[in-house]
């Protein structure tokens, strides 16, 4: 075989060099797309602030938490223990012991002898124990005084001190009423429809029966403006709070835009001194109120600290399902103008935008929405009442 002549060589060597830097860049584009595609758990406050996240492991389509978020989330202070050939793992929370098996959902808790059943038992993934995500959104919160609230689609679990806006049912002095009014209804007051013929009047109705039956369970009472697809005015409206000394009004909408990117939650309150949203035709300035109207407005005003503080709650526990932040708008608002309590105008989502359809399409997010409204009455309520277990933790 001739030998290679010089500019051969280096010409061979330049297509080498060349191959393999390529490859190199290849080799990490790879490591970083697998780490960009790594799951994580993010674990929030009450007030939705974020205490940790973590990386997790999808397994099976089941979510596992490394030994270490213990730590991160719950408790820098615990101490774990693994015992590879037995496949034993032991923590130490506090003044207890948790003893967990790989492969085995039951986890023994001494000192006590109890024992808890998990969904899913721990697993190994690269020869490290892994404990699944109910492991920290079931047993441990327990530990800690805490209740979770896991939300798996946007993997996100919050964390909230026990019994804190658990209603006080026994506290006869502490009755609440509430007015859920579903916007629109019968023939001719459709509300907004979206393109597969959704109807923003069904959608409203079926969370206000959902709401109402949710918070008659937690010892909350509520009237609905309108408990079938019959059209209300306005003032009809109004006549259930009154009648029902209501203490608190929720209307539901759905929004809808021209734009199909427009999309979200938003909550709305009467503000007359807050601003047009919508610029009118007159060039963007609000039309002169008449004397009558101002008057009506104003008396709404009184309530306006209440009605702020009630969706805030709203705002904070809607948060919890969507990734788009949940927005509070303030303007002088007319279907809010008489109602002489604490209101707020929810717009539960765009019909005109595709990811806010499906959901409001979907029965399992409208029960997971009703869920997270009377989340924030209890919230609410609490803040204006405490319960007797609040008190005493914050003694
Ligand atoms: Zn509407």
């Amino acid at each position: 075989m001739k030998p290679l002549s010089l500019p051969n060589r280096t010409a061979r060597n330049i297509r080498k060099t060349v191959c393999a830097l390529f490859f190199s860049v290849l080799a990490w584009i790879i490591a970083l797309n697998c780490i960009a595609q790594e799951p994580s758990v993010r674990f929030i406050d009450v007030n939705g602030a974020t205490i940790a996240e973590v990386t997790a492991q999808l397994q099976a389509e089941q979510i596992y938490l490394p030994v270490d978020a213990v730590r991160q989330v719950f408790d820098p202070d615990m101490a774990d223990q693994y015992n590879h050939p037995r496949k034993r793992l032991t923590l130490k929370i506090q003044d207890k012991q948790i003893r967990l098996q790989i492969g085995n959902p039951i986890v023994g808790i001494d000192p006590g002898g109890m024992t808890r059943n998990l969904p899913t038992p721990p697993i190994i993934i690269a020869q490290q124990p892994m404990l699944p995500i109910a492991f920290f959104t079931q047993l441990l919160p327990d530990f800690y005084n805490l209740e979770a609230l896991y939300n798996p689609n946007l993997k996100r679990v919050q964390l909230r001190p026990k019994g804190t806006w658990t209603p006080t049912r026994t506290d006869n002095s502490v009755n609440w009423t509430i007015i859920i009014d579903p916007g629109h209804g019968g023939a001719d007051d459709r509300g907004c429809e979206s393109s597969t013929g959704l109807l923003e009047k069904d959608i409203v109705l079926a969370l206000a029966k959902q709401l109402s039956s949710i918070s008659k369970a937690q010892g909350i009472q509520v009237y609905l403006t309108r408990q079938t697809d019959t059209k209300k005015t306005h003032f009809e409206r109004i006549q259930v709070a009154k009648r029902n000394q209501g203490q608190l009004f929720l209307s539901l909408h759905c929004n809808a835009s021209f734009s199909p990117h427009e999309k979200g939650i938003k909550i709305y309150l009467n503000n007359l001194k807050g601003y047009f949203r919508f610029p009118s035709s007159r060039g963007g300035v609000a039309p002169p109120l008449q004397t009558g109207q101002r008057l009506k407005i104003l008396a709404q005003a009184d309530f306006l600290k209440q009605s702020q503080d009630f969706a805030h709650a709203l705002q904070t526990e809607l948060n919890f399902l969507t990734e788009t932040p949940v927005e509070i708008i303030e303007l002088p608002l007319v279907a809010l103008s008489e109602t002489y309590m604490p209101a707020v105008l929810l717009e539960l989502g765009y019909l005109s935008n595709v990811e806010d359809l499906e959901k409001l399409s979907n029965v399992e997010y409208i029960t997971g929405v009703a869920e997270a409204i009377v989340r924030a009455f209890q919230r609410y309520i609490s803040s204006i009442s405490p319960s007797p277990t609040a008190l005493e933790q914050a003694q």
